[in-house]
């Protein structure tokens, strides 16, 4: 089996998830004391969070370059970044590091062509939902449209995640709040979903909406799964 490495705790809320996921796809596949080599490298979230209010993509993207050879230094065969929105510097990660990345972005996008899925909603932080990274990705390599919240919707998804997700709150106001915004990228023709930051399906998931909700940090994990074992 290859070694994981999860460059991780934007949040560590979501983190908690990628170790979990990990571990039960493993053991799901191998059963019986099975789970998964891994080497995980934990940041201080709020340095990042610090640069990325500031824009310092450039600082943020040095220091996550140092955290990623600190992992491949530590044995693992290949990485995780476990957020969507820190992939905007995926590019100067790369360029540090000898083993491959594998891109959130594309576990999501493999998921949706597979199942048919042209034109999606997306929820993230603001940077994820307004910056091109993200959804240049899905279009370029997936043939993907991708629709985001107006306005308001973006800044209120944007405020959630880091005023309560991160912070491990969840509050049933904002559930409805996210599941109303759902509803509306639904009217507006997008016929699934992506949970586009780690921490969205801590809150809201599959069984609260029918609507096809992507979720990446499942996907992610899913693909660094398969990976680990060869297939
Ligand atoms: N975990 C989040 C994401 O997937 C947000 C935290 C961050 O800004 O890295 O985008």
């Amino acid at each position: 089996m290859r070694v994981i490495g999860v460059l991780g705790g934007m949040s560590w809320e979501s983190t908690q998830s990628y170790y979990k996921a990990i571990n039960e796809g493993v053991n799901h596949a191998l059963g019986g004391f099975h789970s998964a080599p891994m080497v995980l490298v934990s940041v201080d979230f709020a340095e990042i969070e610090a640069l990325q209010r500031q824009g310092n993509w450039q600082a943020a993207g040095a220091l996550l370059a140092q955290a990623a050879k600190r992992i491949e230094l530590a044995g693992a065969e290949g990485l995780l970044l476990a957020t969507n929105t820190m992939h905007n510097v995926a590019p100067e990660i790369e360029a540090a590091i000898h083993i491959p990345l594998l891109h959130i972005a594309d576990a999501t996008g493999e998921k949706c062509q597979q199942d048919g899925v042209t034109r999606v909603g997306l929820l993230g932080t603001r940077f994820t939902m307004e910056q091109e990274f993200y959804k240049a990705r899905l279009k370029g390599r997936f043939a993907i449209d991708v629709l985001t919240p107006k306005d308001d919707d973006r800044q209120a998804v944007h405020d959630i995640i880091f005023k309560e997700l991160c912070h491990g709150q969840f509050n049933e106001s904002s559930r409805q709040r996210y599941l109303d915004i759902i509803a509306s990228l639904h009217r507006r023709g997008a016929q699934a979903v992506i949970l586009g930051c780690t921490e969205i399906a801590l809150l809201v998931d599959q069984r609260h909406t029918s609507v096809p909700l992507y979720d990446t940090t499942a996907l992610h994990a899913s693909k660094a799964v398969a990976w680990a074992l060869g297939n």
